[in-house]
């Protein structure tokens, strides 16, 4: 009995999850001038232009995220 709680309880948390990640992505679409782009690797979701070099790392990861271009990216978090 207690195990069929825990277990329900575990996948009423894992929905909850999902919906969340479902409501992020409508968010990101709603947000993104070019949604296309969150389909589409190497291009830029903000500006629609081409997204293919970056200038470290911690770029690219960002491109992963917020799918913008190394000069968006530079226009948003600034030049360094
Ligand atoms: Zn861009």
């Amino acid at each position: 009995m207690l195990n069929r709680h825990l277990s329900n309880r575990h996948q009423m948390q894992a929905g909850i999850a999902h919906e969340r990640s479902r409501a992020l992505n409508r968010l990101k679409r709603a947000l993104a001038p070019h949604p296309e782009a969150l389909d589409t690797v190497g291009l830029c979701a903000t500006c629609g232009g081409k997204a293919e070099t970056f200038r470290d790392t911690l770029s690219a990861k960002e491109y992963t995220i917020s799918r913008m271009c190394q000069k968006c990216q530079d226009g948003i978090f600034g030049d360094e």
